[in-house]
This record gives C-alpha cells, structure tokens and sequence, in this order.
C-alpha cells in the first residue's frame, strides 16, 4: 500500500514516511493509492472490540507494521478511553442514534486519531534515533488532543498554535496546564485560519522543516482520517442490519476530517446511505455543498468555536475524488482557492450533503434535546439537528462532551455540565508562549526549544 499527494507531484510514500511528512511535498494531501474493499470482512469485524476493530483495518493500510503490533498500539491508544465500547452507540429515538466520541482524555473525538498519532511518533522516534518536532494549528480540540497524545513523551516536542482569545477556557487549560517540559502552548493574533496559515508556511519551508524534523499534527495527517473511519465502521456494525445501507451520517463539520472518514469508509464498502455536513454560521462547506460555489468569507466566532473555519484543510482531499482523480485539476482548484476568488464546481452526484445553524438554533436545540431526552449535547453536536431524516435511521456523531462547553449548555439547560477531568485543570497554573501570526518568529522558537524542551 502507497501514498499519493492529491497533488501528483510527489513520490508514492509508505504508510510510516505519510505519516512522518503530514503534508505532501507539492503541497497537497496523502492518499492511498488504492482504497481496500472491506466489505466482504464486516461480518468477522462485527465481532471484534473497538481496538481489535482498529487493529485489522490499519492493518490493510499499513502492512509495514505487523498485524500483532497494531493491536498493541490500538489498545495502548485506546486504554485511557473511560467507556469500554470506545464509542458508544446511544439510541435515542427509534430513528436517533448518537455515537459518542467524547470519552478520551479530552473529551473530544479529535483523540481517536491523536492518542494513536503520538504512539506512531513515538515508534518513529524509538526507530530513527531522530528527535521529532510535533507542529499543528488548533481552534480547540486538535491542539489538546494532540498535547495529549504526545506529552511526556521522549524525543517528541509539540508546539500549538491557537487564536487567542477564540479557544474555549477550558480548552486552552488543557493545553497550557500540563505542566510537561515537551509541550509548547501558542495563542497567537487573530482566528484559527491565520494561526493555520503560519502552520502551512513553516511546512512549506522544506528546508527548515527537515533541519527540525517536523512532523504535522493538525487533521491534514492521513494517520487521523484512517483512525476516523474506524468509529464509522464500528457504528455501523451496531446498527440493525436492515438499516445499515441507508442510515444518514451527521457530521458536525468544520475542518472536513471527520465526515471525510466515513465517506471514505462508504467508498471502501461500508453500507451508509448518506453523509450529512453539518455546519455552523461559518457555512462556506454548506454553500459549497447546496450551490457548488467555493467562496470564503470571514470567519465568525460562534457557540461551536471548534467548527469555526472558511478553509477546510481536508476538503482537498474530497476536490481529488470529485475531480475524478485528477492531481491537475486538483492544482489548478486550488491555486484558484488560495488566491481567495470565489469557485464554481459542478457537483457530480454523492452521498454528502449540508445543513447549517446560527447560535440561536444552538441555544434551542440544546435546550429542546434536554427537555425531551434528557440528553445533554454540547453545542457543536447540537448543530446536527436540524432537518433530521424522516423516513430512515440518523447516527449523529457527538463531538465533544457537554462539559468543554459550559456556558452556553448552562445557558440552553439552566445546569452547568461538569466533568472531572476538567475540574482537576482548574487550579493548576496556565503557562503559554504567546507570540505574532508571524513564521519566522514561530520558526526561530522551534529552533531554540527543540532541543531539549525546556526554555533556551
Ligand atoms: C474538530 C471538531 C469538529 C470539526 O471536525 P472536523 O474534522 O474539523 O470537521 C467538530 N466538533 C468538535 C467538538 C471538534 O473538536
């Protein structure tokens, strides 16, 4: 198995070299060569749990490492879940499923693929003998998830970089309250694009990004979106069977990462019917989707702060399938993408399509869900319901849990949600490294903390 850039211009990588680069040396995103069909191995993987799920699937897309050492690494990655299904599958209504990825130790589903990742680095680490700088953009989640994933580890040093003043409090204490020596919190000026765009330009310095051994952790990583797929399956496999080929996938969406997955996983051979994107008031994915018009706007901070985004990093991945493979209609998309003109694409038919909903519908939503279920959504699962399907079985994928978010729950439901994970974080010391939406100054800060991890 082999990696390509969407862009073409680059040599096929194993499995290990895509996930060492993050980024594709064009520029562009990795992607198999090939999709495996999986199809014809569901009825066996109905059986397994959650990291033996794990386990057989990377195992077809990264034979490099042996089957027995991915199921090592799945249960490692997996251990610190506090659920014993990983993600449960709740059934709400007769036509509601939520499946929740919030019980990692951030409470986002954002630690299904980092919790893996910073294991990955780590055999990298214990392979090469090479030091590895772990760099990527947050607006929230990745970036903890992410610290998570590689705190106190050796031979790893991670540096985030998030948009001050637009994290979520809590968040940002998950990030900058670790106390771990190896671990480089980063608010800078401005939203999570800006903070994204000093990120794609330190990668785009090669030189510099092999000097320090840099490797990506924002969710461009292929690692991340083959770690996503799993929950798709293993949802699926819990589904009646008579529902499974048409059930409706709603994804609260901003990067595209997480419904990229299951689309993909749909492509491999897993029975869905559709995939939902569900947007937030920063809508570009459900104007592209309802129009095909690509065109940015500025970014508005919204209850969903995670969702909060007009350049959707992975959608260059679904462009590569819609353009019928192309890596030089791919090039030509995107150039036209960065130079911030607006782009028309005719949709060819798939199974994505897109809702969107403003803070006020948040609020509602919320609100409405804890008087008739008595479920507590956090507010960028909230933003999936709207226009549920009528006449066929939703799995809506909860995010995060409530408790990351406890002012507008606490507004919406009169209760404030708690978590004890982030009641711990409370009294302990917040440490950041603030600094200008600036890669020449974030780069000579990799230069001197790479090091060693401690102040130079
Ligand atoms: C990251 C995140 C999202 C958006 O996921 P993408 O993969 O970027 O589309 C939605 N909700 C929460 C809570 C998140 O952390």
């Amino acid at each position: 198995m082999h990696y390509i850039s969407t862009r073409g211009q680059t040599r096929p990588h194993t499995f290990s070299e895509a996930v060492e680069a993050g980024l594709a040396p064009d520029g562009g995103l990795f992607l198999p060569e090939k999709l495996p069909g999986i199809a014809d191995k569901l009825p066996a993987w109905s059986k397994l749990t959650y990291p033996q799920l794990a386990a057989e699937f990377f195992t077809l897309f990264a034979p490099e490492i042996s089957n027995a050492e991915w199921h090592q690494l799945t249960a490692e990655a997996y251990r610190r879940f506090d659920s014993p299904d990983v993600a449960p599958l709740r059934k709400i209504t007769d036509k509601t499923y939520i499946l929740e990825l919030f019980h990692g130790p951030t409470l986002a589903f954002k630690d299904f693929a980092l919790q893996l990742l910073g294991l990955l680095y780590k055999r990298q680490v214990a392979k090469s003998g090479k030091r590895l700088a772990v760099l990527g953009a947050t607006s929230g989640d990745t970036g903890s998830a992410a610290i998570h994933g590689c705190m106190g580890q050796d031979g790893i040093t991670i540096f985030i970089l998030y948009p001050n003043g637009r994290v979520a409090p809590l968040q940002e204490r998950q990030m900058a309250c670790t106390g771990a020596e190896n671990v480089f919190a980063i608010p800078v000026p401005g939203t999570f694009d800006d903070a994204q765009r000093v990120v794609k330009d330190i990668f785009g310095d090669t030189e510099f990004a092999s000097a320090v051994n840099l490797s990506a952790v924002n969710s461009i990583n292929i690692a991340r979106v083959l770690a996503q797929c799993v929950y798709y399956i293993w949802a699926c496999l819990r589904l009646p069977e008579e529902a499974r080929a048409t059930a409706e996938y709603v994804v609260p969406t901003g990067n595209f990462g997480n419904v990229l997955a299951g689309w993909l996983a749909q492509q491999m051979g897993m029975p869905a019917g559709s995939f939902r994107v569900a947007t937030n008031q920063n809508d570009i994915l459900h104007r592209f989707f309802s129009s095909g018009e690509y065109r940015q706007e500025d970014v508005h901070p919204s209850h969903a702060p995670s969702m909060d985004i007009q350049a959707a990093s992975n959608f260059e991945r679904f462009l590569y399938y819609i353009l019928d493979q192309s890596p030089e209609r791919v090039r030509e998309v995107m150039v036209k993408i960065k130079s911030g003109a607006p782009l028309q694409i005719t949709l060819p038919k798939t199974s994505m399509h897109s809702t969107r909903m403003d803070d006020a519908q948040i609020e509602r939503v919320i609100a409405q869900m804890w008087q008739d279920w008595q479920y507590v959504l956090d507010p960028h699962t909230a933003c999936a319901f709207t226009d549920m399907a009528q006449d066929r079985i939703s799995v809506v994928l909860s995010t995060a849990s409530p408790a990351k978010f406890p002012d507008v729950v606490k507004q919406a439901t009169g209760n404030e949600p708690t978590h004890p994970t982030l009641e711990a974080l409370k009294s302990k010391p917040l440490k950041t490294w603030p600094m200008n939406a600036d890669p020449a100054e974030v780069k000579a800060f990799i230069r001197r903390h790479k090091c060693d991890g401690s102040e130079a």
